[in-house]
């Protein structure tokens, strides 16, 4: 539960289930450097259930006392506040690049009828020569 968390006190590596230290029964923590490759004296192994189980209590007293929760309380209200600004500013970001994009969109559907519209008189133009001058063709024969 506290893998990670825990330190030793005399090299700071994490602390880490290992077995040994008297009974197998029960798992312990012990220091990583001294179970793993013997470079730390700490040869202390305590009992995982025994030391988590001191932890969560003075966690407990620790944490759940009225002023704690009332910073805690609190603290969460203020993020909670620089949250939604920072969303309001995002979304007030939105809308301007909405209404650029709008514009935009616009601009080329309008350029795009136009386009059609030349392409239109353009083969229209086309279809018109190309019979003239099958016309002429065949008048020349
Ligand atoms: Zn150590």
């Amino acid at each position: 539960m506290f893998s990670g968390l825990l330190k030793c006190g005399e090299c700071g590596a994490n602390l880490i289930v290992g077995t040994g230290g008297g009974t197998h029964k029960h798992k312990k923590y012990v220091c990583a450097n001294y179970f793993n490759r013997g470079t730390c004296g700490n040869d202390l192994y305590i009992r995982r259930d025994v030391l988590e189980e001191r932890l969560l209590k003075r966690l407990q007293s620790e944490l759940l006392r009225p002023e704690v929760i009332d910073y805690a309380v609190g603290e969460v209200g203020r993020q909670l506040r620089s949250h939604r600004l920072s969303l309001s500013g995002d979304l007030s970001k939105l809308r301007l690049r909405k209404e650029q994009l709008d514009r935009e969109t616009t601009s080329t559907t309008i350029s795009r009828l136009r386009c059609r519209k030349t392409l239109t008189r353009m083969s229209y133009t086309a279809v018109v020569a190309s019979r003239s001058w099958t016309k002429h063709e065949m008048s020349s024969c």
